[in-house]
């Protein structure tokens, strides 16, 4: 197996500006299931002629083509993930960091439960707090102090 395949695979025949190809580039390997306020805010920093609308098509674009997964997980935004192997995922229900999840779960639909479907995948959503949160929990929210 390929450690991942490269979101240029699913480009064939798109018209490739400087543009594109830096939301190309934010999203590459990019492990934080980004919003596409996230992908506009991150690569406009680098190409202030970026437009909202170039994020969207190519955001849109590449999900068509199966090189990104949409995440409905986030109930305030749609999350984009660049990996689009099938996994599941966990989300910080106080910050909203999503995280991969790469085992197998198995789970099956007996059949006769199914509704007569032919199942194609399933996706599993784990609720917690991260590490961070919970840390910024147990300090009681303070500023930094130093000692
Ligand atoms: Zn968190
Ligand atoms: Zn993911």
């Amino acid at each position: 197996m390929k450690a991942g395949d490269s979101l240029k695979h699913f480009t064939a025949g798109m018209k490739m500006t400087p543009q594109r190809m830096a939301i190309l580039e934010f999203l590459e390997g990019n492990l934080d299931h980004p919003s596409a306020d996230d992908v506009y805010r991150a690569v406009s920093a680098r190409y202030p002629t970026m437009s909202c609308a170039t994020v969207y098509n190519t955001l849109e674009t590449l999900r068509k083509r199966g090189g990104l997964l949409e995440l409905s997980i986030d109930p305030l935004r749609k999350r984009f993930d660049p990996n689009p192997k099938p996994h599941n995922h966990l989300i910080c229900t106080v910050c909203r960091k999503i995280v991969d999840v790469h085992i197998d779960y198995r789970v099956e639909l007996p059949a006769e439960t199914a509704a007569d479907f032919e199942i194609t995948g399933n996706h599993i959503e784990f609720y917690g707090v991260c590490p961070e949160c919970k840390q910024k929990a147990a300090t009681g929210n303070r500023p930094e102090d130093n000692g």
